[in-house]
């Protein structure tokens, strides 16, 4: 749905060659405005974005955001920061310094600038949560010292400083805490449940369950959750958040590997590992505040939202490495 605008801004995205910044930069440049993509490339792709090549409106500004950033810009959206638990532990201190450092730089460049600022934050603030479903009051669950923690405790700490900035500097803060999404540009090899079930069972391999697939998820379209950025960013300076986005609708893993086996017509078989460490076992958004706040819920059912993901994968299937 296209929406008016006040007028056209010039928009920074953080980590706009990835998976969730490529779609949110797409609907940005459909609402006629410019956009500035600041990416470092490590888990990006340049073919999330090559769409937008010669597109008038986008620039691709390859840059890590740990250093900082001298632009100028009318609003920030900060997704830096490696998602998927194989990319974000393959080099934990530089997931830590892009949550904690990437915050610090991009709260100083909207501190100077008098911008609005959005944080990609994560459900995983709540870790392996005692409360379901989870709401943004509870305070979570999480192991400070474990090999989730790069991530877990990077998000908690921008948190922080976003919080702090608001509080000590005025910004005006959008605080966005993200559950699991899906959706085509999803990265093929980054360990994530639905590309993982999906490319295994298109490539006709087993379905890998992570323990015995009695822990749920809740999975939200990317369509769906890039409009509720959208509309938080849209809400006046009282609105900060923390704001939970994500599909209420949750799902054991194992229901997840079912559905995809049926709806890709494969024979794959079920194998089962062993959990990884910190896995947390049920997570659930409550997203009362969304709806209230935003008049914002998702729309796009798993079935539908699994369908055009797999019609994704099974497009790019010749150029992803042959089955194992
Ligand atoms: P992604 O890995 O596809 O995208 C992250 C992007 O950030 C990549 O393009 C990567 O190259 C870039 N990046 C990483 N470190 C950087 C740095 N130091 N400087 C500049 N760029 C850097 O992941 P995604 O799924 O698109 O996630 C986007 C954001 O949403 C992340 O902040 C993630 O933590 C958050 N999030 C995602 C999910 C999800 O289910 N996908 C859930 C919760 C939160
Ligand atoms: N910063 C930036 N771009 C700007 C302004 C600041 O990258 O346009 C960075 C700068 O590196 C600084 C950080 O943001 O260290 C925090 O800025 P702030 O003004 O809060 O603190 P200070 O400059 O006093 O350290
Ligand atoms: N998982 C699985 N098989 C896989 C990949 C993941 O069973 O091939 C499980 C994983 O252990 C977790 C859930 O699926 O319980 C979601 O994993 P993902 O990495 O997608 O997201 P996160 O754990 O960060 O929510």
């Amino acid at each position: 749905m296209a929406r008016l605008y006040d007028s056209r801004k010039r928009i920074l995205v953080t980590g706009g060659a990835g998976f969730i910044g490529s779609h949110l930069i797409d609907r940005l440049l459909d609402h006629g405005h410019e956009v500035l993509c600041v990416d470092n490339m490590f888990t990006g792709s340049k073919r999330n974005i090559d769409h937008l090549h010669n597109h008038p409106r986008f620039e691709l500004m390859r840059h890590d955001v740990t250093f900082p950033l001298y632009v100028e810009v009318d609003e920030i959206y900060n997704l830096a920061c490696p998602a998927s638990p194989i990319h974000y532990q393959h080099d934990p201190v530089q997931t830590t310094k892009t949550s904690v450092h990437g915050a610090i730089n991009m709260l100083g460049l909207a501190k100077r600038l008098k911008c609005k600022i959005f944080q990609a934050s994560t459900s995983e603030v709540y870790g392996d949560p005692t409360v379901h479903p989870q709401s943004e009051e509870y305070w979570g669950n999480v192991n400070p010292i474990g090999i989730r923690s790069c991530y877990d405790e990077g998000k908690r700490c921008a948190e922080t400083l976003f919080f702090d900035y608001h509080r000590q500097h005025g910004l005006d803060i959008k605080v966005a805490r993200i559950f699991n999404t899906y959706g085509s540009r999803m990265h093929h090899a980054d360990g994530r449940v639905v590309s993982n079930f999906i490319v295994q069972a298109l490539q006709g391999n087993s379905i890998t369950i992570y323990g015995d697939g009695t822990q749920t998820r809740s999975f939200c379209y990317v369509d769906d959750l890039v409009e509720g950025f959208i509309r938080l960013m849209e809400t006046g300076s009282e609105v900060t958040g923390p704001i939970n986005l994500g599909n209420p609708n949750e799902f054991t893993i194992r229901e997840l590997a079912e559905k995809v086996i049926e709806k890709v017509g494969s024979r794959s078989e079920l194998v089962f590992h062993d959990l990884p460490q910190d896995d947390p076992k049920q997570r659930q958004p409550d997203i009362t505040k969304a709806k209230v706040t935003l008049d914002w819920e998702p729309t796009v059912p798993l079935d539908q939202g699994l369908d055009r993901t797999i019609d994704y994968f099974r497009s790019r299937l010749p150029e992803l490495a042959p089955s194992a």
